[in-house]
């Protein structure tokens, strides 16, 4: 029997669940599939991936279709951030001038439990607008672009949460940085907001494991300003790294065991 060809899969990535992906991928089908990772080189250095891994922009989706033609890519997992809106469209639009199948790796919503006092805010501007009503001291943990949205907050002090140290300074009157990587546990989380005395925290709703931020200000009865996440791309998604592995299994005509 002549053996099945070899195809190339492009994550693009980011976040845990395409390192999750990425890993289940490589031991599952590596025999038949590369599997290169696709990071945009925004953390100096980022969490180990297995498989190959390429960094930086495309140069749009025109850059994004021609690196598709170019790397023989057969199959397309966006598995970024649900906040990397850009990518996702490029990704969207760049499969289909490519005719690559593409598939969305997308995250379950967090829904609101009882004991947690979210503010809703469709973008970061009115995540700010919210403040001064909810206290003086104010957690962000919203990464480090979109902070200047919060630079008009002139009587608020902030603690500013990233994984590494800005490259520019921060746009930001009063702020206090902490560098750290998540997931952090929640006795981590009590003594952040409990040591630093936080009375608010902004977190983007990404959906996904519920980070322990969340259940650490439900401890502390604190207001957590949630900002809207943007709509996801239309198309083929699944909510899962399993879902997304029997899709790989189908693309490729084999069988895989999905664990549930
Ligand atoms: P974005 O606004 O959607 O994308 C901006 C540009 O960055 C894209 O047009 C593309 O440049 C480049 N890019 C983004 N993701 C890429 C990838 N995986 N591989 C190669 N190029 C990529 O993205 P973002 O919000 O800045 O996020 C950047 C990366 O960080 C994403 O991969 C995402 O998964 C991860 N991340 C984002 C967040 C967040 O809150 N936004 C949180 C955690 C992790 P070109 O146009 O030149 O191709």
């Amino acid at each position: 029997m002549p053996a099945p060809e070899r195809r190339t899969l492009l994550i693009l990535g980011g976040t845990a669940e395409a390192a999750q992906l990425a890993r289940a991928a490589v031991a599952e089908f590596g025999p038949n599939l590369t599997v290169i990772t696709s990071l945009a080189g925004r953390t100096s250095s980022p969490a180990p991936v297995a498989g190959a891994k390429r960094r930086g922009g495309f140069g749009g989706a025109e850059g994004l279709a021609a690196y598709l033609r170019e790397a023989a890519i057969d199959l397309v997992i966006d598995a970024t951030h649900p906040f990397a809106a850009q990518i996702s469209r490029h990704a969207r639009l760049a499969a289909a001038a490519a005719n690559a199948p593409r598939l969305a790796l997308l995250r379950p919503p967090w829904r609101q439990e009882a004991g947690d006092r979210w503010i809703e805010a469709p973008d970061l501007e009115e995540a700010a607008r919210a403040l001064p009503a909810l206290g003086r001291r104010v957690l962000l943990t919203i990464g480090a672009r979109g902070l200047d949205a919060f630079a008009g907050c002139e009587d608020i002090a902030f603690v500013v949460r990233l994984i590494e140290a800005p490259r520019a300074a921060l746009p930001l009157r009063h702020a206090e940085l902490v560098i750290g990587r998540p997931p952090f546990t929640l006795d981590e989380e009590r003594q952040l907001l409990h040591g630093r005395a936080i009375a608010c925290l902004v977190a983007k709703a990404s959906g996904g494991a519920r980070p322990a931020k969340l259940a650490a200000a439900r401890e502390l009865g604190l207001p957590v300003v949630m900002v809207a996440c943007p709509p996801p791309e239309p198309g083929e998604s699944v909510a899962s790294v399993a879902a997304a592995m029997a899709w790989i299994a189908a693309r490729l005509g084999t069988a895989v065991v999905v664990e549930r």
